[in-house]
């Protein structure tokens, strides 16, 4: 929808300035004048099956690795200019990321101390990241209500309140937030597109993005189409479609950066044309196939973007031109998105063969036990690991197996097999199977006699998998 005439001169003022921030040169004077001037890169892949050609705007560039850098020392400079911090103040933000960075790098550059609230939620590293420039970080309880003294929102008012000539951030009703993209990112995506653009889509948060990038936009041609991405679980979509806050919409997931419970002051709604929400799983498989597909690492928000925009692609034709905001690097997510065991674990990831289930068991040591150990060991063994079957070594080979199964029967007719050396019990090999192996076939090695099969992996380690990692992964 087009922006109305009375929305058209307001809150972008005084601070514009519309200039590109990174000036035109091949050497900088500081890490802060390489924000901005992003590449805008074409998808080959990921949304081939799409009627028109989609580019990605990479915001992983800036020195921060986000957009983020973007808004961040915006929103410093208008402290700056408001007088609202002065030299060796403290900037003080409740956040865990990408804002985070860029304040801290705006710090480093103009001498500011920074001190970040988090929840404990939040990956160690993320917080370690912020630490290692220099930002102190508190760490305040996940599960307390935002009134408590303990949460990350109260322990950081109170510290803006006590800790003098420190600013408090709030990049949610901070409009220099959406003033950034106004100035930065909606001019650059139309420069590099020359005017060509016809969609922007933007996986949408504190609004910042979507508001400044949209509204620059539709300024230069109203037909554009501003599309918003949200997550299940966030009242932003509701609030597009009918204007309503409803607390019912809110649930807890798992999308990072995306999604709020209440609507930040950055948002202008008359801006998008439409929200659309993503599942956390679409959204953290297609994140896995833009970096293995188009070679670009993403974060988690820029798979839900992409996600999104398949889920509209009946409203493209051949003609249009899509930009799609990749808000963030994919190095935040190794843990998560880009570790298989925290995919599996949650159902993200559809198991089909060995080589997907042992992705998803992590690093397990194989007990193994050699053919000249005692059978009383093994049962030891079997005891203080809960397993069921010990493969069996001779000179680094696996020669047999020793089973409960296989004990049980023997041990039934002669007590003292606890005293024979294990080769003299022992069964034959557990099967070993191929990693491309199907789990549906998995049922032809696995059954009453063999609770559990051998793999290789691609190092050439051996592991194990039991009928119970078969079930459990089956089961998510
Ligand atoms: N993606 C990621 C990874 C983010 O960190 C953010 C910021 N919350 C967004 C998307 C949304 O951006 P904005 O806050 O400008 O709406």
């Amino acid at each position: 929808m087009p922006i109305p005439a009375s929305l058209k001169f307001f809150t972008f003022a005084p601070y514009f300035k519309r200039k590109a921030m990174t000036p035109d040169k091949k050497v900088y004077d500081s890490i802060l004048q390489t924000i901005g001037n992003t590449p805008l890169v074409r998808l080959n892949k990921v949304t081939a099956s799409l009627p028109c050609p989609v580019y990605a705007k990479v915001e992983y560039f800036n020195p921060g690795n986000s957009i983020k850098d973007r808004m961040a020392i915006k929103m410093l400079d208008v402290a700056e200019e408001q007088g609202l911090i002065k030299p060796g103040g403290t900037i003080i933000e409740g956040t865990s990321g990408n804002t985070g960075m860029g304040l801290a790098l705006g710090a480093i550059a103009r001498g500011y101390k920074c001190i970040f609230t988090t929840t404990d939620k939040q990956s160690k590293e993320k917080v370690d990241i912020l630490k290692a420039f220099g930002a102190e970080v508190i760490v305040c309880p996940t599960d307390v209500e935002p009134e408590d003294p303990r949460s990350y929102y109260s322990v950081s008012a109170r510290l803006a309140r006590e800790i003098p000539n420190s600013w408090y951030v709030n990049q949610y009703d901070n409009l220099a937030n959406r003033d950034a993209h106004y100035e930065q990112t909606g001019p650059e995506i139309w420069e590099q597109t020359e005017g060509k653009i016809t969609h922007l889509v933007v996986a949408t948060g504190t609004g910042g993005t979507l508001t400044g990038t949209g509204k620059y936009l539709k300024e230069q041609n109203p037909d554009i189409q501003v599309w918003a991405i949200d997550s299940y679980g966030s009242l932003l979509t509701k609030w597009h479609r009918t204007g309503e806050l409803d607390m019912n919409e809110v649930h807890s997931y798992i999308t990072e950066g995306i999604g709020e419970d209440f609507l930040p002051k950055n948002y202008i709604r008359e801006v998008a044309d439409h929200f659309e929400q993503v599942t956390d799983k679409d959204g953290a498989v297609m994140a896995r196939k833009i970096t293995k597909d188009e070679g670009i690492f993403v974060g988690y928000s820029a798979g839900s973007a992409i996600a999104g925009l398949h889920q509209l692609k009946d409203r493209l034709k051949p003609t249009d031109l899509v930009v799609v905001i990749f808000h963030d690097h994919g190095s935040r997510y190794v843990g998560k998105v880009y570790n298989d065991e925290w995919m599996l674990d949650r159902g993200f990831l559809d198991v089909e063969t060995v080589r997907d289930l042992l992705g998803g068991l992590g690093r397990r040591r194989l007990v193994t036990i050699d053919e000249d150990a005692k059978v009383s060991q093994a049962i030891d063994l079997m005891k203080k690991y809960d397993i069921e079957q010990i493969p069996v070594m001779r000179d680094g080979e696996i020669t047999g197996s020793v089973t409960q199964v296989g004990l049980f029967k023997r041990m039934i007719d002669n007590y003292e097999v606890k005293d024979f050396n294990v080769a003299d019990v022992m069964d034959a090999p557990l099967p070993v199977v191929e990693l491309s192996l199907r789990l549906d076939r998995l049922g032809n090695f696995i059954n009453k006699e063999n609770g559990a099969v051998l793999a290789k992996d691609d190092s050439g380690q051996y592991h194990i998998l039991t009928k119970y990692d078969i079930i459990n992964a089956l089961s998510k």
